[in-house]
């Protein structure tokens, strides 16, 4: 660790569980080691939530559920809203704790915590606008009324590669729309939620309302508090397999579930693309977050007649890339987030060159602490290569081609996976062909960047159920009650 600002940082960041108002140790003192992915070293110690400790978060979420779901919204708002304003002014202490646990350039991690905040501002202002239906039936004998209801405890599970944001984008729907919440940070990334939820304190949010199980054994601790018949709902993001399997645990009490699961996103350029903003596009769409985000473009599926140029330029921008820790000057691609992130980024290499990829840059492990990984571009990728079929996480850049439009639909839709597309061309009536053939929940539209707390993020296939942000991320948190009452008049 290198200097005082970021030791006094991580001094201030509680250690504990935070459950009930309180900040605890875990069952047992038990502990678990919090590292920086850029040096190896340990940053933080911080209680290892047991099974037992998990459920003590879940009675302290439903003991404080009848009060906050009756809370009057315009309260619940302007807690949220004064938990923007704090986040606002704490900017740089969550940015700096995010690039030390995660490892994202500085610049990055501030854009997300103003991307997190924006979470709170959206349903501090959702908050107050949840409504129901009045009305006659159609044979006019009766009247129906629908209404909205919080569906109850919630169990919020985030992973490490966006710590603040994937937390705000379900800690504060949920608390708008009135329910309670246990929340399990990644283990790898505990630090920024508990920065967070000392925030939400802060911010006026009252005992019982928001817990936090820091735990190195989620599998245990969310078996039981998935299990418990007070829980109501399940949110998750995180990959795939986990999703499936929390699933078939969520389906023994019906819950009410999220998935924000795993991407495989195809990057088509038309012929017809204005290329330099393709080339722009395709930067931020792959290395935004150092490859690690569902939303990265994993396959580059550019046009015969301008795939070498592209792939040049992509390669020449790469080469002005500077790799090192978050915090250095002018850093642009960190340390991936673990050994086994740097493994199966390899592998993913290693198999596409085997079948015949061309590699023009990087496609190396760096030779230095902690883990990582040189940003890479290889061309000519062939059909089978697993780079093609798995999502990356890292920052590779993978391109095949294509001539006929129909080739770069049916290759763009051929995976199991439908969160995000990019599309670049400049023929309107082609790119709203896109939005009709993409199997997709988003599409970004010469764009390389589409996440907005304003609109509905989610998948279609493999990628998941369910919608975060927008009108429809508070009704993942509401339940609608239909009542019948006889006609008045009669
Ligand atoms: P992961 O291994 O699935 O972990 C995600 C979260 O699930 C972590 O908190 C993890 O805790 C927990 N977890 C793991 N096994 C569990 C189990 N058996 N029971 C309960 N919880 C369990 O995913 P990841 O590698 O951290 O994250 C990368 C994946 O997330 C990628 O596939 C990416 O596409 C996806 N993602 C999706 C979105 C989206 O919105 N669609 C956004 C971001 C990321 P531990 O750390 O303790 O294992």
């Amino acid at each position: 660790m290198s200097d005082t600002r970021e030791t006094d940082l991580l001094g201030h960041v509680p250690d504990g569980l935070y459950i009930g108002g309180q900040w605890r140790p875990a069952t047992g003192g038990r502990t678990f080691a919090v590292t920086d992915p850029s040096t190896g070293e340990t940053v933080k110690e911080i209680a290892d939530a047991s099974v037992e400790d998990g459920v003590a978060a879940l009675d302290a979420a439903s003991e404080a559920f009848p009060s906050w779901s009756t809370t009057p919204a315009r309260h619940r708002a302007e807690i949220l809203r004064r938990a923007f304003d704090l986040l606002t002014e704490r900017k740089d202490d969550f940015a700096l704790l995010m690039t030390i646990e995660m490892g994202k350039p500085l610049k990055e991690s501030a854009g997300e915590v103003t991307y997190g905040g924006e979470f709170l501002r959206w349903f501090s202002e959702e908050a107050a606008h949840v409504q129901g239906r009045y009305g006659a039936n159609p044979e006019g004998t009766g009247r129906m009324i629908v209404t909205q209801h919080p569906v109850g405890p919630c169990y919020l599970i985030t992973p490490w590669n966006f710590p603040l944001a994937m937390a705000t984008r379900k800690i504060a729907p949920a608390l708008a729309a009135g329910c309670t919440v246990v929340v399990k940070p990644a283990s790898q990334t505990p630090l920024t939620t508990s920065l967070f939820v000392q925030l939400l304190e802060d911010a006026g949010v009252p005992a019982g309302v928001v817990n936090v199980i820091n735990t190195s054994t989620s599998g245990p601790v969310s078996e039981a508090i998935i299990s418990d018949p007070r829980l109501r709902k399940l949110s998750f993001t995180g990959s795939t397999s986990v999703g499936e399997k929390l699933l078939e645990q969520a389906a023994v009490g019906v819950l009410r579930t999220s998935m924000e699961l795993g991407g495989n996103a195809p990057f088509i350029v038309f012929e017809d693309a204005d290329l330099d903003k393709a080339v722009e596009g395709a930067l931020a769409a792959k290395f935004r977050n150092i490859g690690e985000a569902c939303t990265a473009a994993n396959r580059f599926i550019v046009h015969s007649s301008i795939a070498e140029e592209f792939a040049r330029r992509i390669t020449d921008r790469v080469r002005d890339f500077r790799t090192g820790r978050g915090t250095d000057e002018g850093v642009t691609i960190g340390p991936l987030i673990d050994e086994r992130a740097v493994e199966k980024v390899s592998e993913l290499v290693r198999d596409a060159v085997a079948n015949g990829a061309t590699l023009r840059i990087g496609g190396e492990v760096l030779e230095r602490p902690g883990t990582f990984f040189a940003a890479t571009v290889l061309s000519d990728v062939r059909p089978g290569s697993q780079i093609l079929r798995e999502e990356i996480f890292g920052p590779v850049v993978a391109i095949v081609s294509f001539t006929e439009e129909d080739d770069a639909v049916r290759l763009a839709n051929d995976t199991e996976f439908g969160l995000i597309s990019y599309v670049y061309t400049q023929n309107l009536a082609r790119g709203m062909r896109m939005i009709e053939r993409l199997e997709t929940g988003m599409l970004g539209l010469n764009v390389g960047v589409v996440s907005n707390p304003a609109a509905p993020f989610g998948g279609w296939k493999l990628s998941g159920l369910g919608r975060e942000g927008g009108a429809e991320g508070i009704h993942e948190y509401l339940q609608t009650k239909y009542t019948l009452t006889p006609d008045p008049f009669a």
